[in-house]
């Protein structure tokens, strides 16, 4: 287990010392999971010396929206959050790439549908790029469906919405397989474990809609202009689990995945099972602006 003692945490205005951060047992946050989150990184770029944090206000304008559906009485406004974030960077001193993970939470001792108190926290550690990154994951479609809009909101990264996940996660594992795709209550593709999907078709990049019941998620929307960029069409629309077998690429998005290809659906290679060209290109020009290297001004990055 990691120790992360020696770290500091933003809690409630004040930045704590990593074992001093706690919150009540009686609160609907951890009564009810009634506590919406983020997860952002922070790129070590060593030749600078610099921290790059990447899309640091779409995350925090996220966490606001998430409070709006999860309809709490007051918002942890994103600039507060953004500015607390970098002085936690600061003073935790970081030397390494980082995740970060804001949260606001219902404090106080209220039942179910409490909407206040509202308070926030802010953790980073360490963490730099997961294996399967390089190497590429052996997914399955679950027989877990993705939570629709109009039974957990997906659109809200809230804290319950993991159990979904989780079940997806586990039984994947169990079954022997690295991660889970989920269909939604429509049948069509939704997206895996905290992450978004793609799959290369004919050249074209396609990838489910926003009304596929995803998260908006910020990786999504950097891959379509990062591949559109790079003269690749992108089509954001239904997408069907046969598609998997005239896919020549797929990968993964998200924060914490950042590009991770998918060699494998259902113990079938996708394309040649291996990771494809344009998932290659894309993770040089994803990595390359999120550690500063190609625009270190670039207005998705904040330097610390
Ligand atoms: N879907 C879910 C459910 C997630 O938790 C995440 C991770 N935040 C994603 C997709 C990817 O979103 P993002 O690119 O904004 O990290």
């Amino acid at each position: 287990m990691s120790d992360y003692s020696g770290l500091l945490v933003y809690l409630d205005g004040e930045f704590v010392a990593w074992n001093d951060a706690k919150i009540h047992v009686f609160s609907p946050a951890v009564k009810y999971g009634a506590a919406v989150f983020e997860g952002i990184r922070g790129y070590w770029n060593a030749e600078r010396g610099t921290m790059y944090l990447f899309r640091l206000e779409e995350h925090m304008r996220r966490l606001e929206l998430s409070q709006r559906i999860m309809r709490f009485n007051r918002i942890v406004p994103a600039q507060a959050m953004m500015d607390a974030t970098v002085e936690l960077m600061r003073r935790n001193g970081f030397r390494s790439s980082v995740h970060i993970r804001p949260t606001a939470y219902v404090a106080g001792q209220g039942e179910s549908s409490a909407q206040e108190p509202v308070g926030s926290f802010i953790t980073a550690i360490p963490r730099g790029t997961p294996k399967k990154v390089e190497t590429g994951c052996r997914a399955q479609i679950s027989s877990w469906q993705r939570i629709a809009d109009n039974v957990m909101p997906t659109r809200a990264k809230s804290n319950a919405n993991y159990n979904n996940s989780r079940y997806a996660g586990i039984q994947a594992l169990k079954d022997g397989y690295d991660s889970a795709i989920f269909l939604n209550s429509r049948g069509k593709l939704s997206e895996g474990q905290a992450m978004c999907l793609f799959l290369v078709r004919n050249g074209v990049a396609v990838t489910p809609s926003i009304t596929s019941d995803i998260l908006e998620s910020i990786t999504r929307d950097t891959v379509i202009q990062l591949l559109r960029a790079q003269g690749v069409e992108v089509q954001e629309r239904d997408v069907d689990r046969s598609e998997f077998h005239d896919a020549t690429e797929a990968f993964f998005c998200g924060t914490g995945a950042e590009i991770t290809p998918i060699v494998n659906v259902d113990g079938d290679a996708v394309g040649d099972g291996s990771p494809g060209p344009v998932t290659r290109a894309l993770q040089t020009a994803y990595f390359d602006l999120a550690f500063g290297r190609t625009d270190p001004g670039h207005k998705w990055l904040t330097a610390v």
